[in-house]
């Protein structure tokens, strides 16, 4: 078990906190602090060597052990039971004095706590700048979570002044990494092929267990451990105001990627965000020229408009959100990149090419090699220019962190004071979920006691309108104001063509409104009615779930009830091509602790399927066919059903089985069982139909057993998604189709009318079993609760 000094008393939420380390040791440090090298056996990020988690965790902890300036707490468990571990690492009067600080931190994040300009004055002289700086939260892009260790190091034993002042004037709360499971799994890999053909290439699993690459998904929703833990350590104790995402991105394109960022902005960032995320690019990206090192780029490749990654969720708490992608090795294996493979290197948003110069990428690297270390030290001079960036204008940080959450508490007439939140008894659970959602991120939430009058929904004004007790209502007059606004408003993505009228593809999705991703009512709120309402401002979740009729739950975020009538043998196919929407799809089966049994590629090809119903995730034909390359891969892992694997999935529907395709699987059972059915999308160039992620509505034939419990309408998840036309009305029933006209509810969507009256889930005939088609995605990155029901009725026997 790891050790690590007691941090504080205060942290009672916290699940485990390592107490030992006594007080003697807080002030002895009688062993000197030990170098990486003597505790790993090797120098951290040079070739061809890794430290997996237990030697990261092990390194730090004797950082604790030996230096005064260093602090390393436990700030929760990651999905496979592993410490998720924060350094913190300062001056060590400031180490001494954690809690204090803190404290002053929280109150700044809260204007409403300040009492006084004179104790206002004091919080701002004594306050530290808060940085986080997070490392490798994907866990292929691993050479950050290495040069933690060398970076907190340096910051533990270096004596020159420029380092004395950024620890006295900064507390940094290093992560190693956010998902330390990843660091494992990566580190397993990369040894077991350390030399073999295999080498280069990445494990064939998904590297978190449930989200894989989608771990940076999950930052407005909390469904991963990992995201709880660090939410509730960012926006409910430290509220950091720099929060640093160190990535990597692909290996023949610019060597680092930096902010200022790309169009389109998100319009609820602050202006004043954007510009200092802005001023901290460019400073880090000056040190770097000024380090000679090509290949740096600004304002290209990745926007702000989409809410919830790790750089993007610190927007709507006040805080500055900074990301780095340095151009990636062959995992901790250099690589030579030639001029050919840097001429072929992808085309990314404002950076025409690789080789040539522009005011945002002033030094083009020319190719050579490229290994872990040139990653390393960027990350290090980046890293160490933004400290240097948070000592010298602490004042002015912490300054413009306070008024920027003060100004959230003034009235704003042009948007909503808040949003009503029904208490609907057919989707208590969903509910609770909602708001737990909610204050899982420090929001405020309050609960009406009576009936109340409020002026409701519209653009503007609102109608009167009724508020029934037991509603809850998220007001916008909160530090966090532009967090609950963009969780509750519908996005409008600007159209954002190419010049050759093809749609330019965003970062990320285009809407992700939560109550409609949920189904979850709500009503904007434009003026409170004559008297005053009753209200209760909650503290717990579980008041909540009370006030629902729900019983108490004894964890945050605990497991919901098995919505299942019946038990049938569910098996899902897990793909050694690491499928995200299989470990989301995973995800919610656990979540509602609905018992499946994970189906192989050698399963198929055996026969073995002995299920009530078989689920395939989103994956294309080719990927669920061939899977991995028996070129790159041992055979144990290559190769996907096979011709055998098809045939012996189709005698099992034929027989009597139930197939239930997700999205792009769709394609495969249409062609593969030759179905009466088309993808009217299919080949549709994205001048004519684009929809890269967003809520669309549904129109749903409720007599149909798969629609139970569903309305008229409904809102579901398109991203990239199909539209079917069915050509054989006698073997295949549409179930719900999307909406004749205006079928987009948040986010972006050309052409509409290619979708308009098409079918979004249908039911086919086969044999005697049958084929569930989910054109659109039903379980998108476990957020969509509002359809999750879809696939509960489906799963029914
Ligand atoms: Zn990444």
């Amino acid at each position: 078990m790891l050790r690590f000094k007691s941090v504080s008393t205060h942290f009672v939420l916290v699940a485990s906190i390592a107490v030992a380390g006594s007080l003697a040791t807080r002030t002895a440090y009688a062993k000197p602090v030990p170098t990486p090298q003597s505790v790993l056996g090797f120098e951290p990020t040079s070739d061809r060597t890794i430290a997996d988690w237990p030697q990261i965790t092990n390194y730090f902890a004797q950082l604790d052990a030996t230096s005064d300036r260093v602090k390393v707490q436990e700030i929760g468990k990651s999905t496979l039971v592993k410490p998720l571990i924060v350094a913190f690492i300062s001056a060590p009067e400031n180490i001494r004095n954690l809690e204090k600080y803190r404290r002053i931190n929280q109150k700044l994040a809260d204007p409403r706590m300040v009492n006084s300009p004179e104790e206002l004055q004091g919080l701002l002289k004594e306050g530290k700048t808060i940085v986080s700086i997070s490392c490798s939260i994907h866990s292929t892009e691993i050479v950050a979570s290495q040069m933690s260790i060398n970076l907190a190091y340096q910051l533990a034993t270096a004596r020159d002044a420029e380092t004395e002042e950024m620890l006295k004037n900064t507390i940094l709360l290093l992560i190693p990494s956010p998902n330390p499971d990843g660091v494992d799994i990566v580190a397993n890999w990369y040894r077991k092929n350390l030399g073999t053909k295999y080498e280069t290439t990445s494990p064939p699993e998904l590297y978190h267990h449930y989200a894989g690459h989608d771990n940076n998904r999950d930052w407005f929703m909390l469904s991963l451990k990992e995201t709880q833990s660090i939410t509730r350590f960012f926006w409910q104790q430290w509220f950091p105001e720099i929060v640093y995402d160190v990535h990597q991105q692909g290996a023949n394109g610019s060597r680092f990627i930096l902010p200022p960022f790309f169009d389109p902005a998100n319009p609820r960032i602050a202006p004043l965000i954007l510009r200092e995320a802005g001023l901290m690019g460019y400073k880090m990206a000056s040190d770097l020229e000024a380090a000679n090192i090509a290949g740096v780029a600004t304002n290209s490749t990745y926007d702000t408009w989409w809410h919830g990654g790790f750089r993007g969720t610190p927007y709507f708490h006040n805080s500055i959100g900074i990301l780095s992608e340095a151009a990636s090795a062959s995992l901790m294996s250099p690589l030579t990149i030639t001029r050919e493979r840097l001429e072929r290197g992808t085309k990314v948003r404002g950076l025409d090419s690789p080789l040539e110069t522009a005011t945002n990428f002033p030094n083009a690297w020319q190719g050579g090699t490229w290994g872990p270390r040139d990653i390393a030290r960027i990350e290090m001079i980046s890293s160490r220019a933004l400290l240097q960036m948070a000592s010298k204008f602490r004042l002015r940080y912490l300054t413009n962190f306070y008024e920027l959450g003060k100004s959230n508490l003034l009235p704003q007439s042009k948007d909503p004071q808040g949003f009503v939140v029904y208490a609907d008894p057919a989707k208590k659970e969903t509910t609770a979920r909602f708001l737990e959602i909610l204050m899982g991120q420090g929001m405020e939430i309050h609960r009406i006691e009576q009936d109340t009058e409020m002026y409701l929904g519209g653009e503007t004004t609102g109608t009167a309108s009724k508020v029934p007790a037991g509603s809850f209502v998220v007001f916008t007059s909160q530090p966090q104001r532009n967090n609950v606004l963009s969780l509750f408003e519908k996005q409008t993505y600007p159209n954002r063509l190419k010049p050759s009228g093809e749609a330019e593809v965003p970062y990320d999705v285009a809407g992700w409104t939560l109550p409609l991703q949920m189904n979850i009512d709500t009503a904007s709120v434009w003026k409170l009615g004559t008297t005053p309402a009753a209200m209760v401002k909650l503290t717990d979740i579980n008041q909540a779930r009370q006030s629902l009729g729900l019983s108490p739950q004894t964890e945050p975020f605990a497991k919901l009830p098995n919505p299942l009538k019946t038990a049938p043998k569910i098996g899902l196919y897990k793909s050694f091509t690491g499928s995200m929407d299989e470990g989301w799809t995973r995800l919610v089966l656990d979540t509602h602790q609905i018992p499946f049994t994970s189906v192989s590629d050698s399963d198929f090809r055996a026969a073995k399927l002995d299920y009530d119903a078989v689920i395939i995730p989103s994956m294309s034909e080719k990927s669920i066919v061939d899977g991995l390359d028996a070129d790159r891969y041992p055979a144990q892992f290559a190769g996907g059903l096979g011709e055998k694997g098809v045939d012996n999935l189709r005698e099992y529907v034929e027989k009597g089985g139930k197939l239930i395709c997700f999205d792009s699987s769709c394609d495969f059972a249409i062609n593969r069982f030759k179905l009466p059915v088309k993808d009217v999308l299919k080949g549709v160039k994205s001048s004519e139909f684009y929809n890269p992620g967003s809520v669309v509505r549904l129109d749903v034939d409720t007599s149909n057993p798969l629609a139970k419990s569903f309305k008229a309408q409904t809102p579901a998840y398109f991203i990239d998604s199909a539209a079917f036309d069915i050509s054989d009305p006698t073997k295949v029933k549409s179930v719900a189709k999307y909406a004749d006209k205006d079928a987009l509810l948040s986010g972006w969507m050309m052409g509409e009318k290619y979708v308009n009256g098409k079918t979004a889930l249908a039911e086919a005939e086969y044999g005697k079993g049958k084929i569930v088609l989910f054109a659109f995605r039903p379980q998108h990155r476990s957020q969509t609760y509002g359809t999750f029901p879809f696939i509960f009725n489906a799963l029914e026997k």
